[in-house]
């Protein structure tokens, strides 16, 4: 166990130096093109690499799940990124994915702290679903226009209160239209056509 993580960590240093390179070349792209899908931005750095355990769509049982011990069950309506054993105790920062308008904040049972955004996905509307930030840090209110890159807050801590008693990850999840709508998972698979797989728009 301590061997793959020092790999891993390894590795991800790597990673993070070629995405540094590669995110300032989409920042140079997303000022040119600001009105398609290519317009949303990344949570916090290295997003790619942080999907290593629930990604959109995955079933989770409590006997399947790669997180244990587990509380949920369903497939799963968003995409979990996940913290590096060396920032369990730092503050990470989440950025907003796009930009709009603030519509809920609040601590919610298996989150924690989340928040709700108003984005537009290929002029279609969407609302972004930001679980297990510590509440407090979230400095906005609802019905602010929040621009994409801003900071939202930072992520609760893990196994306490701020995440619900979940680990420090952030739960993003992309559901279609305007209503309001923070469930992580869903019972049939059919309900995930509710919702889309952030990772087509912000991992990288
Ligand atoms: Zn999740």
């Amino acid at each position: 166990m301590p061997k793959e993580n020092s790999n891993q960590n390894q590795n991800d240093i790597i990673i993070n130096n070629s995405n540094i390179n590669s995110n300032s070349s989409n920042l140079n792209v997303n000022n040119n093109s600001n009105q398609n899908s290519g317009a949303f931005g990344v949570p916090l750095p290295d997003s790619k690499v942080r999907v290593t355990k629930k990604p959109f769509g995955i079933f989770i049982t409590p006997q399947n799940s790669p997180v244990q011990p587990e509380r949920f069950s369903g497939y799963h309506t968003g995409t979990d990124f996940e913290t590096y054993p060396s920032e369990q105790n730092s503050d990470v920062s989440i950025l907003a994915v796009c930009s709009g308008k603030m519509l809920e904040k609040k601590y919610a049972s298996g989150y924690g702290g989340v928040m709700v955004q108003s984005c537009k996905l290929n002029k279609q509307d969407i609302t972004v679903v930001y679980g297990h930030l510590k509440l407090a840090s979230i400095t906005k209110n609802v019905g602010d226009i929040i621009q994409k890159g801003d900071i939202l807050g930072i992520l609760g801590k893990g196994y306490s209160s701020e995440t619900d008693g979940e680990r420090k990850h952030l739960h993003l999840g992309f559901h279609k239209g305007t209503g309001i709508n923070i469930l992580g998972y869903v019972q049939n698979k059919s309900d995930l056509s509710g919702w889309l797989n952030p990772c087509d728009y912000v991992c990288f």
